[in-house]
C-alpha cells in the first residue's frame, strides 16, 4: 500500500497536511530527515506511516511516558501493533514486551532514551532489524532548547552500536536556528532533508485583554463556553489554587495542576481533564508537556508568561484538531513584576557561574520585554508572533483581537511631547507612575517628595483619562520612543528618537482603540457557542446549518463515544474527534462503505465501532421520525 492509502486505511484522513508527504518520502528514500513543524501540525504520522511501509522495526524515542502512552494507544486504536518500553512497566511486563518485540509483533516500539543502551534492550536490538530510529521532541538533545534531557545523548551511542545504520528521523516544534543545528550535529544526521513548515496556526484566534478584574473577565468567558475543554494558565501555584477554588465554588467543572501537588493527585487531575471528566484545568506551566489532547477549545493565560516561546507553546495546546480555538491572554502590570522577580531569583541551573548567570538573566529580561510588547501592540498579534519566530507574515490576519478590534490612527504628538518632556525635565530618574501622576496633576506622596509640582508639565494632561495615558506610554515603548529599565524601579529613559519629537521635528501617530463603545455582546445562551461551532463545521462540509435533529444526533453520538472510551480506557478523542462526529451527523452514512468516507474513520475503526455508531445513528433518526410533532 502506498502512503496515501495508509493514511486513509489506518487514520481515516484523505489528505496529507503541508510537509507530511515530503517528510515521509524522504524517510522512505533512506535519507536522514529533520522535520520542524508547529505543535498540532501532525508530526507523528510522518514517522508512523513510513514505519508501516519499511521492512523491520521503527524505534521511536520520546521523552515522556505520557506521550508514549498516548501515541501507542492511538496506534492500537487504529489497528497498528505498537508498544512502549519505559519505567511504567514492571520488570515482568518489560521482558514480555521485549519477547514480543523480538518475535516481530510490533512495527513501532516507543522507547525511553535511557533504556536504549541497557544490556537487556541492546541484546534485543542487536538481533533485530531496526530500519528507522525516529526521535520525537528532538530539541531535548540541545542545551539551548526549552527542555534539555541528557539521556537523549544516548541515542547516538545506541545507533553506533547497531551493525546496520538505520535511517534517523528527528522531529521538533522548536524553531530557533541554534537548536536545529544542535539536533543535526549531536544526533549526527547525515545530510538530512530539512523541512520547516510555517509556524502559523490559522485556526487559533489570539486576543489580549487588560481587564480591571481578571477573574470576572475569565469567568464571563467560561460561562459563554459551557462544556468546552479549556486550560487556564497562571503564573503561581497560589493563583492556581485561588482561581480553581473559586471556579468550583461557582459550579464550574474544574481541576488544578501544579508541581506542589502530590504525584497521585497530579496524575488523577491530568487524567480527569484528558478523559473529559472535567472541562477545565487550572494550571501552572508545569502542565502540558506530553498532553496530546486534541479538543482543547481555549487556552486562557490568567497571567502573562515569561516569554513568547512559552506563550506560543502553551497557547498552541488549543485546537490541535485543526478546528477553531481561542487563545486569550489577560494582561496585568503585576505580571511583569512577578516575572522580573522570577528572573532575579532564578537558580534553575546551578552549574552556571555568576557571569554566565548574569548573561542568562539579561537574555531572560530581553525576552520578557518582547512578551510584554505583545500585550501592548495594537498591530496584528499573529504577525507579531510569527515575526518573533523569524517568519514573515501579513500584517492583517483577520483572526486576532487587534485585527478585529476597532482602531483609528490618531496624531498624539502633543500628548507625547508632554510625556517625554516630563521625563526629560525630571532628568530621567523616575518610574512610569511618577511620570503619569505628574502630567495628570495628581497629589501623591511621591509627587510631593520629588517636588514634581514644580515640573513644567505638571497637570498638563489632566484632562486625559489615565488608562489612555498608559496605553500611549506602552505604545511609546513598543515604538522605542522610550525605554524602561529592567530593574525593580523601572525607570523611564529617553531614546535617540525622543529628542526629535521634543524638538518638534517628528510627529507621532498611533493606532488607538476607538472610543465609541460597542454595545456589549449579548450573553449567548448555554451551549449556543458550541452549537455555532458545529454549524460552522457543518458549513465547511457544504451542508446547510445543523438542524435540531442533527444537534440531537450529535449529542447521542457523543454519549456513545464516551461509553466506548470508558470501555477501551482511552480518552474520547482517541476514539473519534469532534470533527468526525460532525461529519457523521451531516453525512448520515447508512452502511460501512459510506462510513469509510468520513474523515477520521479508517478501516480498522470502521470494523471495530462502525456497527455501534450506525445503529446509534439509525435509532436517533427513527426516534425523530416517530415524534414529528416536535
Ligand atoms: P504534533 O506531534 O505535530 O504536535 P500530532 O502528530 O499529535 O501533532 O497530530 C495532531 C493531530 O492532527 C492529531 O489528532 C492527528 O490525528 C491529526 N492529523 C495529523 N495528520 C493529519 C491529516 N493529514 N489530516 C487530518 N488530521 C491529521
Ligand atoms: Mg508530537
Ligand atoms: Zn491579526
Amino acid at each position: 500500500m502506498n502512503a496515501a492509502n495508509l493514511l486513509k486505511q489506518y487514520f481515516g484522513y484523505d489528505k496529507f497536511r503541508p510537509g507530511q508527504k515530503e517528510l515521509i518520502d524522504s524517510i522512505l528514500s533512506g535519507r536522514d530527515t529533520l522535520g520542524i513543524m508547529p505543535t498540532g501540525a501532525g508530526k507523528s504520522l510522518c514517522f508512523q506511516i513510513p514505519a508501516l511501509m519499511m521492512d523491520g522495526i521503527t524505534l521511536v524515542v520520546s521523552p515522556l511516558i505520557s506521550l508514549m502512552k498516548d501515541q501507542v494507544e492511538a496506534l492500537n486504536q487504529a489497528g497498528i501493533h505498537a508498544a512502549y518500553l519505559n519505567s511504567s512497566l514492571t520488570p515482568g511486563q518489560y521482558r514480555k514486551a521485549l519477547q514480543f518485540a523480538a518475535a516481530g509483533r510490533y512495527k513501532l516500539i516507543y522507547v525511553a532514551p535511557e533504556r536504549l543502551v541497557t544490556e537487556e534492550f541492546l541484546s534485543f536490538a542487536l538481533h533485530a532489524q531496526i530500519s528507522m530510529v525516529a526521535v520525537d521532541e528532538a530539541h531535548c538533545v540541545s542545551q539551548w532548547g526549552q527542555d534539555f534531557r541528557p539521556s537523549y545523548l544516548k541515542i547516538v551511542e545506541f545507533v553506533d552500536r547497531l551493525k546496520i545504520r538505520p535511517v534517523l528521523a528527528a522531529f521538533t516544534a522548536t524553531a530557533t536556528k541554534i537548536v536545529q543545528e544542535d539536533i543535526v550535529r549531536i544526533l549526527t544526521l547525515r545530510e538530512p532533508l530539512r523541512l520547516t513548515t510555517g509556524f502559523d496556526r490559522p485556526n487559533l484566534y489570539f486576543a489580549v485583554q487588560s481587564p480591571q478584574n481578571k477573574y470576572a473577565a475569565m469567568k464571563a468567558y467560561v460561562d459563554l463556553h459551557p462544556g468546552e475543554s479549556g486550560i487556564i494558565y497562571c503564573l503561581t501555584r497560589k493563583t492556581v489554587e485561588e482561581v480553581c477554588l473559586r471556579l468550583r465554588a461557582e459550579g464550574v467543572s474544574a481541576s488544578r495542576y501544579h508541581a506542589g501537588l502530590g504525584d497521585e493527585e497530579r496524575r488523577k487531575n491530568q487524567e480527569d481533564f484528558i478523559y473529559d471528566r472535567v472541562d477545565i484545568i487550572v494550571a501552572t506551566n508545569a502542565f502540558g508537556m506530553g498532553i496530546d489532547k486534541s479538543n482543547v477549545r481555549f487556552v486562557i493565560h490568567y497571567n502573562m508568561p515569561k516569554n513568547m516561546e512559552s506563550y506560543y507553546q502553551e497557547a498552541g495546546r488549543a485546537g490541535r484538531d485543526g478546528e477553531p480555538a481561542e487563545c486569550i491572554l489577560l494582561y496585568g502590570g503585576q505580571d511583569v513584576i512577578t516575572n522580573q522577580l522570577f528572573i532575579s531569583h532564578s537558580r534553575e541551573n546551578e552549574e552556571l557561574d555568576l557571569e554566565a548567570l548574569a548573561l542568562v538573566q539579561q537574555q531572560d529580561r530581553e525576552r520578557l520585554k518582547k512578551m510584554t510588547f505583545y500585550c501592548f501592540t495594537n498591530e496584528c498579534l499573529r504577525d507579531y508572533i510569527l515575526r518573533y519566530f523569524g517568519e514573515y507574515a501579513s500584517n492583517y490576519c483577520g483572526n486576532c483581537s487587534n485585527c478585529l478590534g476597532r482602531f483609528e490612527t490618531v496624531d498624539v504628538t502633543e500628548t507625547v511631547k508632554a510625556l517625554l518632556g516630563a521625563v526629560n525635565t525630571s532628568r530621567q530618574r523616575y518610574g512610569v507612575n511618577v511620570i503619569l501622576d505628574t502630567v495628570r496633576g495628581a497629589d501623591t506622596t511621591k509627587v510631593q517628595n520629588y517636588r514634581m509640582k514644580e515640573n513644567p508639565y505638571y497637570g498638563s494632561l489632566a484632562k486625559m483619562p489615565v488608562y489612555k495615558l498608559r496605553q500611549i506610554l506602552n505604545q511609546l515603548q513598543v515604538q522605542e520612543y522610550l525605554t524602561v529599565t529592567d530593574d525593580a524601579y523601572a525607570v523611564v529613559k529617553l531614546t535617540g528618537k525622543s529628542q526629535a519629537v521634543l524638538d518638534g521635528a517628528l510627529p507621532v501617530v498611533m493606532k488607538m482603540a476607538k472610543e465609541a463603545e460597542r454595545p456589549p455582546k449579548k450573553a449567548e445562551k448555554k451551549g449556543e457557542k458550541q452549537k455555532k461551532r458545529r454549524q460552522k463545521l457543518a458549513a465547511e462540509l457544504h451542508a446547510e446549518d445543523f438542524t435540531l435533529e442533527e444537534e440531537q444526533l450529535f449529542e447521542r453520538l457523543r454519549a456513545l463515544r464516551r461509553e466506548i472510551a470508558a470501555e477501551e480506557k482511552v480518552p474520547p478523542y482517541v476514539v473519534f474527534s469532534d470533527k468526525t462526529l460532525v461529519h457523521l451527523c451531516v453525512q448520515k452514512p447508512v452502511n460501512e462503505k459510506e462510513l469509510l468516507e468520513i474523515s477520521g474513520i479508517g478501516a480498522f475503526k470502521a470494523e471495530k465501532y462502525g456497527r455501534r455508531f450506525l445503529k446509534c445513528m439509525c435509532e436517533g433518526l427513527e426516534g425523530l421520525l416517530v415524534n414529528p410533532a416536535d
